[in-house]
């Protein structure tokens, strides 16, 4: 094993394309920002009880993908693998669901890990951004997230997404539907360890990935048939609420997700463009999770975006962000004199809100136009002695090679007045 390699299933973010990751995560974030939803950040581990719990002891999450370790203390670890029982975990914590404003509304962006079988789109550490709104059941604010996820994707670009949608029922009426289908599958061709978690956890027998069991799941009873009166209700509302936004989505009956806590309104944004980690994000409503932490009763919704998918889903559209030149000018001194001046000079521009990076290690003209050149500046300031004796420097648009002399004084305005 080489030093220089990142651990299976991770990779670097670098330059130039860490960018696009930057303006992903800021554009996931906008809507959010500008609809009521405040700032969170919590650790990148807890309690690994948090999440064996939270998240729900049967799934992969909990057994399969957990980074768990004791620490030199003995205290049991997991490193974070989802976001959403930490945001609900620090919410109780600090009492903010006692400070009378309900819904509180947050949202993250961050790391998570989860020990997969790394393959394209699948990573070990990947990024997320979420959201979570706690305390409030009204399918107005389901209806809200759905919304700005739509929005998220739409300001990058994407159009090749679908939103998947379904009610998973609520304490009344899933436990019907759960029996039904838990019969349904004793009936089926199923392996062992299927049969296992077809007794733990069967509908998420419905989400498995195998054609063998896919094929005998086509009578199996859907949920939809089973809700109950006020179930049905609220995901009607959910369902117009979208509608009348101009938001399209498609009826999943067979949508579940991989953490146990969901309730009613459960969705899935996939991008047909990415094979087999079709899944960019995900969400849906856990009324049950914060009694399932040990909290009160606090109905909530929420999601999660997957940054590192969203990038190749941007690759599959063939999508190129316009991002902004990292930058606008670039600073050539030749000699001392012009090295401290023109140093300055960056420093001042740098001050005004103007890109600017600077020739460092005494490069000779070539070489340093070379890095001007790399840099993507718009201009480059070159400087040596004969024009500082005339007190001017020359300003070179590198993109048209126009080149003019300009007053020591003047760098500032003129450049702030050309990049407008
Ligand atoms: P999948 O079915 O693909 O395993 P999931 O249901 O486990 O997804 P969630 O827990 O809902 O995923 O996480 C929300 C989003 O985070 C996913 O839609 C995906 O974009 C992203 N994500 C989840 N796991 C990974 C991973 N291992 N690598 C990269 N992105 C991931
Ligand atoms: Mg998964």
């Amino acid at each position: 094993m080489s030093t220089f390699q990142a651990p299976k299933g991770t990779y670097d973010l670098l330059p130039p394309d860490s960018a696009k990751f930057l303006a992903v995560r800021e554009a996931i974030a906008a809507p959010l920002r500008n609809s009521g939803y405040g700032y969170i950040e919590t650790p990148g581990f807890e309690n690994v009880e948090l999440f064996a719990r939270g998240v729900g002891e049967s799934t992969d999450i909990v057994t399969k993908e957990m980074y768990a370790f004791e620490t030199k203390g003995g205290t049991k670890l997991a490193l974070r693998p989802e976001g959403t029982a930490s945001v609900l975990r620090a919410a109780l914590e600090a009492n903010l669901h006692k400070a009378g404003n309900l819904p509180v509304k947050l949202w993250y962006s961050g790391s998570y890990y989860r020990y997969e079988r790394p393959q394209k789109g699948r990573y070990r550490h990947f990024s997320q951004v979420g959201a979570e709104a706690i305390g409030a059941e009204d399918p107005a604010l389901d209806a809200e997230l759905i919304i700005l996820a739509d929005q998220a994707y739409r300001s990058l670009g994407l159009r090749n997404f679908r939103i998947l949608l379904n009610s998973l029922g609520d304490k009344e009426c899933r436990p019907v539907y759960r029996a039904a289908l838990q019969e349904f599958l004793r009936g089926l061709d199923l392996d062992e360890d299927t049969l296992r978690r077809a007794e733990i956890n069967p509908l998420r027998v419905l989400d498995d990935k195998r054609e063998s069991v896919q094929k005998q799941l086509g009578d199996a009873p859907l949920l939809r048939d089973y809700l109950c009166d006020a179930c049905k209700a609220y995901h009607e509302e959910v369902r117009e609420l979208i509608t009348a936004a101009g938001v399209s989505f498609e009826d999943d009956p067979k949508l579940v997700r991989g953490l146990d806590y969901y309730t009613r309104t459960t969705f899935e944004f996939v991008h047909d463009g990415l094979g087999s980690q079709s899944a960019v994000g995900g969400g849906g409503r856990y009324d049950g999770l914060s009694e399932m932490i040990g909290g009160p009763a606090l109905p909530s919704v929420g999601w999660a975006l997957g940054v590192d998918r969203t990038v190749l889903a941007l690759e599959a559209e063939g999508i190129e962000l316009e991002l902004p030149a990292a930058t606008s000018v670039f600073a050539v001194p030749l000699g001392e004199e012009a090295r401290r001046l023109l140093f300055a000079k960056v420093t001042e521009l740098r001050k005004v809100g103007i890109a600017a990076d600077f020739s460092y290690g005494g490069k000779g003209l070539k070489g340093a136009m070379k890095n001007a050149n790399r840099s993507g500046a718009r201009y480059a300031i070159v400087a040596g002695e004969r024009d500082l004796a005339e007190g001017v420097v020359q300003l070179k648009d590198m993109e048209s090679g126009e080149q003019a002399a300009i007053g020591v004084n003047e760098i500032v305005a003129e450049l702030e007045a050309r990049l407008g």
